[in-house]
């Protein structure tokens, strides 16, 4: 069976890493700022100018010369009901692409400039998140981002934000911004407050910097997670650590590519990792900036690196797997995720008329991670599945 853009865009997804200030919608942008009486930068009047002077999808000299474009959605984020609309939005779009889990992340610190409190930020958020829950069935948690180029204490506001907020809709703590120049070691105060909380935390990490930033992220921080770690292929011994403790990635391809963090989307680090068993990721960063959604980013991935459906069943397990959902919980969703998948195939299949594993090896694959993503049944030896697929395999070719 072929994999069809179809396929990736029905099948059930996860964003663990997108920002809320960068995936609005072009619209919404406009409408806010008429209703807010704010003037956008170039004085856009439709969707297309605004789409240029953000500069959608381009690819920027760096990582600071792409985040300009979030001079204009912060802009527009000053207010209670627009926070509550761009969560909302944020959702909705997810939903729409059968994504099932989001985990939305932005500094509250960034839309205060009309004196809006730091716990009202969060709550509209929240609010905007509930609703499309309510109405879509997508779930979802906050993650707050303390800001590398700002003063230190402002991240610690966040962090103690965190706290207060925990199992109230905040599920983690991360750090975002320029990451040259501005090591995570210097906001050690607030991780200190955050693992003492036992908050769970993320770090953006070998994007902008090498594998020095994504040791530290992980050592001195005690980060959970990695935001991107496109540079970890750097330090083999780094490498292993995060295979063997099954650290996840959160990747995110064309914004690696529109960052400068890599050069192009062939010579992106992700076939490698997951040819190495990495607990890998695949991730939006920016709807809107980088001109993307969950679907365009597998798409991507199955093209460049020419995917099986192993692959891409193993991609959205990590996705399920690597959420700050509680484990018990995460384990059903995982669960569920696995079975639509499955059920997916097999439409696929009934409708090309093809089947989608041919290959006994890669049938043993997916059988054990279909275990492994069920909690109520024991992991079974490889060498029993291999067989039992290469029996599977040798039935369906007498059958035809
Ligand atoms: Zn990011």
């Amino acid at each position: 069976m072929k994999i069809t853009r179809e396929f990736v865009h029905r099948m059930p997804k996860t964003d663990l890493h997108v920002h809320l200030d960068g995936s609005l919608r072009l619209q919404t942008i406009l409408d806010l700022a008429e209703e807010q009486g704010v003037e956008l930068q170039g004085n856009p009047t439709n969707a297309d100018e605004l789409a240029d002077v953000i500069k959608v999808g381009a690819v920027h000299d760096s990582l600071a010369a792409y985040l300009k474009g979030f001079d204009i959605t912060l802009s527009v984020l000053q207010t209670e009901e627009s926070l509550y609309r761009a969560a909302f939005e944020l959702a909705e779009d997810a939903a729409k692409e059968n994504q099932k889990y989001i985990e939305v992340r932005y500094s509250p610190t960034l839309h205060m400039e009309q004196g809006l409190s730091q716990p009202l930020i969060v709550e509209a958020v929240a609010e905007g998140l509930r609703e499309a829950k309510r109405r879509f069935g997508i779930m979802s948690g906050q993650i707050l981002c303390g800001i590398r180029h700002m003063d230190p204490v402002a991240s610690l506001r966040l962090a103690e934000l965190c706290v207060a907020f925990k199992h109230k809709g905040v599920v983690a703590f991360d750090l975002a911004g320029a990451e040259y120049d501005n090591p995570a070691a210097d906001f050690k105060t607030s991780f200190d407050l955050i693992r003492k909380n036992n908050v769970n935390l993320t770090i953006h990490a070998g994007e902008a910097y090498g594998p020095e930033s994504i040791h530290q992220a992980v050592h001195v921080c005690g980060a959970h997670r990695i935001g991107h770690g496109t540079r970890l292929r750097e330090n083999g011994d780094l490498l292993n650590y995060f295979n063997d403790h099954r650290i996840p990635v959160e990747i995110c391809l064309k914004s690696n590519v529109q960052t400068r963090a890599c050069d192009s989307i062939e010579s992106h680090p992700l076939p490698f990792y997951m040819s190495y068993g990495l607990r890998c990721t695949i991730n939006t960063d920016n709807r809107l900036i980088t001109d993307t959604t969950m679907t365009d980013e597998y798409w991507t991935a199955v093209e460049a690196y020419d995917l099986n459906i192993g692959d891409l069943r193993k991609l959205m397990i990590n996705g399920f797997k690597s959420s700050f959902m509680p484990y018990r919980k995460k384990n059903t969703v995982t669960e569920q995720a696995a079975l639509e998948f499955d059920n997916l195939v097999r439409e696929f299949e009934e409708r090309t008329g093809v089947p989608a594993i041919t290959n006994p090896r890669l049938a043993a694959e997916i059988a054990l991670q279909l275990s492994s993503a069920d909690s109520t049944k024991p992991l079974v030896a490889k060498e029993t599945l291999l067989d039992e697929a290469k029996q599977v395999v040798a039935n369906a070719a007498q059958e035809e």
